[in-house]
């Protein structure tokens, strides 16, 4: 009988791996994964350069130290977000597997867990083609649904549920955003923006940043963190529940209103400025073209002859332009998954659990998810931690 089996080889898992292994180095540690080699998600995250930390969580300071002690030297950028030193997530991956072959954890690949369930003294763990293993500790770091391509696929909650879990409602999050309105024409275009995310008349949450344009609605770091908050009422359909939603951008954040106006009154002035040049160097051409035609405004005549009324109906749409969302992209482009095992049943000072002792949880699999910028890996490695320690002591 193993002491540690770890189901998923991603970030929590090597986490809780090497802290396990390096506070007790006795114990035989193995970690299941299913895809062919471990962290593959963890590779690709941050465009490959891998934000794994942000200045901004409490604990940052422990995950700096675990990544300083197996050589991984990191950096800072103006907005706190953590890199490796390198912008290179392959090299953390590299790090972390050289740290667990030099403490001795075993690892098998192309290994997927399919059942679990106690026996004396432990559990049994079952995986393909037939094949068992038992372990006195258990931690369950198989993730969520986000993105299926690096081995995500949800089975960690069928696992869950075998040892007596519940399982809150699941969705997709830090992903694009649909919208009814059409953007074929918009495609491509990237601006600063603010970004509010409405649910009937009600601002439920604002970002400013970089908004991408894509033929179906938004997409950029903001409207991700935004997508956080589309959520449904038990029960309430997804169709009925998404119409209620809808984004208003504010293409000049750093004005109010009344500004607004009195900057479009002045450009009016301009001598020989069309109204189709109203926006010029304000907003790419197809898009003012877009707001210009919403007002009402014939782009063709002399600016200065723009009613007061048009202008007053411009400056609305610079400030706050409406559109109604009409789908969340799904699990292939999301990054993190909302919802998990619930949190009331896990002991979330040792990550075991409260309903099967000796069972753990580590990482995406619990409901847990945080903005961009290094909170979900940090919610990784934190876990990771706390239940490689857990299970160390208790061995
Ligand atoms: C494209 C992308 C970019 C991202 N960028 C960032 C970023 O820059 N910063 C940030 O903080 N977060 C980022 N995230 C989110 C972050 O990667 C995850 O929240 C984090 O990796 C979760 O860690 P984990 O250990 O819970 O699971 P994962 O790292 O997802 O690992 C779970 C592992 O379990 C394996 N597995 C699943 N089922 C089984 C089974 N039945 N048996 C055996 N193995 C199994 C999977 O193959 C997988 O390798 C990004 C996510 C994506 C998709």
């Amino acid at each position: 009988m193993w002491d540690i089996c770890i189901i998923g080889g991603g970030a929590s898992a090597m986490a809780a791996a090497i802290t396990a292994a390096s506070e007790n180095p006795g114990l035989s540690i193995c970690v299941l994964e299913k895809k062919d080699a471990l962290g593959k998600k963890l590779a690709a995250t941050g465009n490959g350069k891998c934000n794994l930390t942000n200045a901004g969580c409490p604990n940052v300071r422990q995950t700096l130290e675990f990544f300083s002690s197996m050589g991984i030297v990191t950096r800072t950028d103006e907005q706190g977000r953590i890199y490796p030193y390198s912008q290179q997530a392959r090299d953390v991956v590299y790090g972390m597997i050289r740290q667990m072959k030099a403490l001795g954890i075993r690892t098998r690949t192309g290994c997927t867990a399919e059942r679990i369930s106690r026996v004396p003294g432990g559990f049994q763990i079952a995986f393909g083609g037939g094949e068992e293993l038992s372990a006195k500790r258990v931690l369950l770091a198989a993730g969520g649904k986000a993105a299926p391509q690096f081995g995500t696929s949800g089975d960690g909650y069928t696992l869950a549920k075998q040892m007596g879990h519940t399982i809150t409602r699941l969705s997709p999050v830090l992903t694009a955003l649909d919208v009814k309105e059409d953007f074929r024409l918009l495609k491509g275009i990237r601006m600063k923006a603010s970004v509010g995310l409405w649910k009937d008349e009600t601002l439920i949450s604002q970002e400013e940043g970089e908004v991408q344009f894509t033929a179906e609605g938004l997409s950029g770091i903001c409207v991700f963190d935004l997508s956080r908050f589309v959520k449904f009422e038990p029960g309430e359909a997804f169709s009925e529940g998404i119409g209620r939603y809808g984004i208003r951008l504010d293409f000049l954040p750093h004005m109010d209103l009344r500004q607004v106006e009195a900057f479009l009154d002045e450009r009016c002035g301009i001598p020989g400025l069309k109204a189709k040049e109203l926006l010029l160097s304000i907003l790419p051409s197809i898009l003012a073209e877009r707001l210009l035609s919403a007002a009402q405004i014939n782009g063709d005549v002399q600016a200065a002859q723009v009613t007061e009324e048009k202008l007053r109906i411009l400056a609305g749409l610079l400030k706050g332009w409406k559109l109604t969302l009409s789908g969340v992209k799904g699990w292939k482009t999301a990054q993190c998954t909302s919802g998990g095992v619930e949190l009331s049943e896990i002991d979330e000072r040792t990550m075991e659990s409260r309903l099967a002792p000796g069972f753990y949880f580590a990482g995406e699999i619990i409901d847990y998810d945080g903005p961009c910028g290094g909170f979900n890996l940090q919610n990784a490695w934190e876990t990771g931690i706390k239940a490689g320690k857990a299970m160390a002591a208790s061995l």
